[in-house]
């Protein structure tokens, strides 16, 4: 095939844009990218010729890094599983992560302070060779195959494919580096002193020789030859003892082998010895993957037997609300060649994977007792996945208890996070139930007209802000044997004597106005159950609640907004009879006929949809009716 010219995906072009000018403060961090590529194009190799003994050979696995001060170039070659051309443009032309156009549209609107921020968490991988080159070539030959390709880009937009040859399998990568990096500034990457120290910081645990050429000086006035030398220690971080091993030792480990760009938040390196030996070495990543709860995600630990790797993103192990952890296990009670299929039935598998998630689940709940602060950090990157896990364990009492400590909420008190166990101390003797309000925001609650009673009496409520909440706290049902209550449902009430004696009132209006009330329902039609009188609230005029076995306004919004209308709110008006409006309302009732009557039941409806967040059917009507009143 000839040469052919193709174009970058429009987000990897974006996401080269930002590479190529360079936002990546840390300039070195290209080598450890590429030979964590190269690392991986080894153990694929070897794990398709435990099935395809062919495809190894003989040749031992390597990785080179030459540099070549003449050229500029550096170059960076591994005897790995190498590609296909179809590889090629699948994997280095596009960039398949969901969620990575939501990261470029956020990029666009930071900040240069928190663009520098957004931009550390995100990986670019093999692009990371445009932070230092100028053009880059990437020539490849895919184990079993003869024939190869050569890709070069300069990363503006298009790159070259051509066919090629290759003595042997696996990928070349050369460099051609920018001149700023070949030592007129602060860098020279064509030094292979430079080099080396920065395999031996970044790549020093790599599984794999990391091999360079080192010039050794002739004796006795010989000419000077070169040394082959591996570069790195090989030997695995996780086997070593704990109390060696230096946060920043564990730091550089988590960003080779799992690819991530910052330092994680914890760490949690265990070995056991009991009926299942095993050392599991696992992080909880500072943030939260752009995609982590896009169906694309792939959760998943490393397993490894005598050091050995086995494989990658293997489930089996945590359940999948744990999907945010990293890292991986390593058991001599595992065989090597174990299929996927054979380690979801493994006895060994499930001991480990239990033993696992009990000490993550402890680590937390000491994290939150001792560190509250970090815990806190913690939460806003994954308190999603914790609610999700309470829901997923809807039937198993033991699974959400053991989750349910560690939950925390927004709450009316002073808007900080607060465990379900806080607010139930901080409970009022007199109440019984654990009052819950769900909006988009916590200022949207916070303007729910149903609020003002509770603020007024000093109760506290718990906000649920994220779509996912209510679905947790149904699937909870309660905490402390206190049922957990809407304030926004049809049977919410107050059980102070203050609140009694007003309810009592109410029904009392409400005996005489029956005819009122059908006839308000009458003229707003099936959109709302019912119609009824309220004592919740105070100055506000109407409020909108639901059916007490009915999903929250908010859910039904959240859901019509992903084009889901699975959740219909069974929604009912509530009118407060001490407001002046409902006293309008009974003088138009003269004539439940007449045009005024009907306009002001449907504007009252249209406004407390408009409190819930919630835009009316005919808003240019509401505004004319609205209108209309502001001029009489
Ligand atoms: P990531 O490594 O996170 O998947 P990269 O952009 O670094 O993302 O690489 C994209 C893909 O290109 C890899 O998943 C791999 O399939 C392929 N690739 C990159 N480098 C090599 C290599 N040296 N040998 C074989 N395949 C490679």
């Amino acid at each position: 095939m000839a040469t052919e010219k193709l174009q970058f995906q429009a987000e990897t072009k974006r996401l080269l844009d930002l590479v190529v000018n360079s936002i990546y403060t840390n300039k070195e961090i290209f080598l450890r990218e590429l030979i964590s590529n190269a690392s991986d194009a080894l153990d694929k190799l070897r794990i398709e010729s435990l099935t395809n003994k062919e495809l190894a050979g003989d040749a031992e696995p390597e990785i080179f890094v030459v540099p070549d001060v003449t050229t500029k170039t550096v170059t960076i070659s591994d005897n790995g599983i190498g590609m296909t051309r179809d590889e090629v443009i699948s994997n280095i032309g596009t960039i398949a992560k969901s969620g990575t156009k939501d990261f470029l549209d956020k990029l666009r609107e930071a900040s240069n302070a928190s663009a520098q921020e957004l931009i550390g968490q995100f990986g670019v991988g093999f692009y990371s060779a445009f932070i230092v080159a100028e053009k880059v070539e990437l020539i490849t030959r895919r184990a079993g195959e003869t024939s190869a390709v050569k890709w070069t880009s300069d990363g503006a937009g298009e790159y070259e494919l051509e066919d090629c040859e290759k003595d042997s399998r696996g990928t070349t990568i050369i460099l051609h580096l920018k001149p700023e990096f070949c030592g007129d500034d602060e860098y020279n990457f064509t030094d292979v002193y430079e080099l080396e120290r920065l395999i031996k910081k970044y790549s020093d645990f790599v599984r794999y020789p990391v091999k360079m050429n080192f010039e050794v000086k002739g004796e006795n006035e010989k000419p000077p030859s070169l040394e082959i030398r591996t570069v790195n220690s090989m030997k695995p971080l996780w086997t070593r003892n704990k109390s060696e091993i230096t946060r920043e030792e564990y730091d550089e480990f988590f960003k080779h082998q799992m690819h991530e760009w910052e330092p994680p938040q914890e760490i949690f390196h265990v070995k056991a010895e009991g009926t299942v030996e095993y050392t599991a070495l696992l992080c909880i990543p500072k943030r939260a993957a752009q995609n982590l709860y896009y169906s694309d995600y792939e959760a998943g630990l490393q397993l490894y037997s005598r050091h050995v790797f086995i494989m990658d993103k293997c489930k089996d192990f945590l359940p999948d609300w744990l999907r945010f952890m990293k890292g991986l296990v390593d058991s001599p009670d595992l065989p090597l060649n174990i299929s996927r299929e054979v380690l979801q039935q493994s006895v060994e598998v499930k001991v480990i994977g239990k033993a696992l998630e009990k000490n993550i689940l402890k680590q937390l709940g000491k994290l939150l007792k001792d560190e509250r602060a970090r815990y806190e950090t913690f939460w806003r990157e994954f308190g999603k996945s914790l609610k999700i896990g309470v829901y997923n364990s809807m039937f198993d009492t033991k699974a959400k208890d053991a989750l349910k400590d560690l939950l925390l909420f927004q709450t009316s008190r002073d808007g900080k996070f607060s465990t379900l166990a806080e607010y139930v101390e901080r409970m009022p003797e007199s109440q019984k139930q654990i009052y819950v309000a769900a909006g988009s925001d916590a200022a949207a609650i916070e303007r729910l007209p149903q609020m003002e009673l509770l603020r007024e009496r000093g109760l506290e409520v718990i906000y649920l802000t994220d779509p996912v909440d209510e679905f947790t706290i149904e699937a909870l049902h309660e905490y402390a044997e206190k049922h957990f209550q809407s304030i926004t449902r049809e049977d919410f009430e107050l059980d102070d004597a203050e609140s009694q004696k007003v309810k009592a009132e109410v029904e009392e209006i409400a005996k005489t106005q029956g005819d009122l009330l059908k006839d308000v329902k009458d003229a707003i039609g099936d959109a709302v159950a019912e119609v009824r009188l309220t004592s919740r609230l105070k100055s506000s005029a109407v409020c909108l609640a639901t059916g007490a076995n009915s999903p929250s306004l908010t859910m039904e919004k959240t859901f019509a907004a992903m084009n889901n209308p699975m959740f219909k709110a069974t929604q009912i008006l509530e009118l407060n009879p001490n407001h002046a409006v409902f006293k309008k309302l009974e003088a138009l009732h003269a004539d439940k006929d007449s045009p005024e009557f009907k306009n002001l039941c449907n504007t009252l409806y249209s406004l407390a949809l408009l409190i819930e967040g919630v835009l009316p059917k005919d808003p240019v009507d509401l505004a004319n009716k609205v209108t209309e009143l502001l001029a009489k």
